[in-house]
């Protein structure tokens, strides 16, 4: 049905690069036979899944969103698709995404536009709209993403979905083509509140292959959710961050924002507000540690191991001159200026003044965190600053694309895990999400209080 589903409205949404048709196929056939052999089954098991393409995939094309791993096939699998084929959840295919992960439309992918299920002239956020996109079309129920600065949170706002961005450390990275070490999580992408749960609990845990890996085990998250569900938070504060509301949010968002937290205090919760001073540099911090840190691993695409290999049309052909030939040719022009930002950020004479001086404000914003999670049990926020925005409308104002991240970011900065759930429609009839922060290993709160508010 999903796979009918994609053939009737991909053309039109274009969330997938590739769909993985007999794949997907086979996969169900095999767990319907088990099933009818009276195998004891993961829950999820035949439920079809979506993968954002910045993830890889052993035999099936994976390319980033970017033409430099046009035609590369993964000889290997990332231990959280390991995850998932052990369950049995077919792989309907790899979604569309901003150019490794740069971005929040999706506008930066070199293989075209997502569009907006709920008005197709309309970005579905970014980097992983084609995720988002996927679910929100009903061409998946599930799907994976990666959140670096906001981009499972940020789509899932402005499609109607719900995403999740794990605490640091407790989803594997191996094998996600790395965008920034520090900040980089994988998460679900799902419809409702549980959902993210079931599929957080199978994806998460920890992984000897990835260092950075937490070795305890995840907190009961599905447990949380049904708990959650009975609509009861007596008990639980909840703090509202005076910075990530007001001036610069939308009018629409702010009253969905507030009836949510109506609707928490109907439940029982403590509403409080909480200061966070240093979030205002947030923003800005974010822009040198993320460029730094992409810039060193985006060396490794230099045409000699990975997919495109350009050579340059006359002089000699040199390593050095393949490089250049290749990177000029296989990077966008967001991806490019990145590279140059963050290699700039990290030059002798420079590192201090600049990354030095990120690195601190990202001490103070941790420790801002700390603070008010001293006063909350959870914190809130409006997911995004606007509805989704049209096809073009920032492509060309990079700083005004990064400011749709101002209310994500921080969480990736920290470490902490953070949730956007769907928080009803703006005046202009576009969805508005609602976000959930909890202290890192704390991810069990995000799905108490999300589905209490489902
Ligand atoms: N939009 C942010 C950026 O461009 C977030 C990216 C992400 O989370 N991968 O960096």
């Amino acid at each position: 049905a999903h796979l009918d589903r994609i053939a009737a409205v991909d053309g039109a949404v274009h969330a997938f690069l590739h769909v993985s048709d007999e794949a997907a196929l086979a996969t169900a056939a095999d767990v319907d036979a088990r099933r009818a052999a009276g195998e004891d089954l993961h829950p999820l098991a035949g439920v079809p899944i979506a993968v954002k393409d910045v993830v890889v995939t052993r035999g099936v094309p994976t390319t980033a969103g970017s033409r430099i791993l046009e035609g590369w096939v993964p000889p290997y699998d990332a231990t959280l698709v390991e995850r998932i084929k052990s369950a049995g959840l077919p792989i309907l295919g790899k979604t569309n995404m901003d150019e490794f992960a740069m971005g929040s439309s999706t506008e930066h992918s070199a293989y075209g536009n997502t569009h907006n299920p709920w008005d197709l002239e309309r970005i579905p956020g970014g980097s992983g709209g084609g995720s988002a996109a996927a679910v929100g079309a009903y061409e998946a129920p599930l799907a994976i993403g990666t959140d670096t600065g906001g981009s499972i949170r940020q789509p899932a706002a402005v499609t109607g979905t719900v995403g999740v961005k794990p605490t640091y450390g407790s989803v594997s990275r191996y094998g996600l083509i790395a965008l920034a070490s520090s900040l980089d999580q994988a998460g679900p992408v799902t419809r409702t509140v549980l959902d993210s749960a079931l599929l957080h609990e199978l994806i998460g845990g920890h992984d000897p292959r990835d260092s950075t890996s937490i070795a305890e085990p995840l907190p009961p998250l599905v447990a949380a959710a049904r708990q959650g569900a009975s609509g009861d938070l007596s008990g639980v504060r909840v703090g509202v961050i005076t910075q990530l509301q007001g001036e610069g949010y939308q009018p629409g968002v702010l009253a969905r924002f507030h009836e949510s937290l109506e609707l928490l205090q109907r439940a029982g919760a403590e509403v409080v507000e909480v200061s966070c001073p240093h979030f205002e540099y947030a923003l800005a911090a974010y822009y040198l540690i993320l460029p730094a840190e992409a810039s060193s691993n985006l060396a490794k695409f230099d045409g000699m191991r990975f997919g495109l290999r350009v050579e340059p049309t006359q002089g000699p052909v040199t390593a050095e001159r393949v490089m250049a030939a290749t990177r000029g040719a296989g990077f966008g022009d967001e991806v490019k200026r990145r590279v140059i930002l963050g290699t700039y950020a990290l030059s002798a004479g420079y590192y201090d003044a600049y990354y030095g001086s990120a690195q601190k404000v990202r001490t103070l914003i941790q420790r801002d965190f700390a603070a008010a999670f001293a006063q909350a049990d959870v914190l809130v926020s409006p997911t995004a600053p606007t509805t989704a925005f049209k096809l073009g409308e920032k492509l060309d104002d990079p700083l005004a694309m990064y400011l749709n991240d101002v209310a994500t970011i921080p969480a990736n900065l920290a470490g902490v895990p953070g949730l956007s759930l769907p928080a009803g429609l703006s005046d202009d009839g576009l969805p508005v999400g609602f976000q959930v922060l909890a202290p890192a290993k704390a991810d069990d709160r995000l799905y108490r209080v999300g589905a209490a508010l489902e």
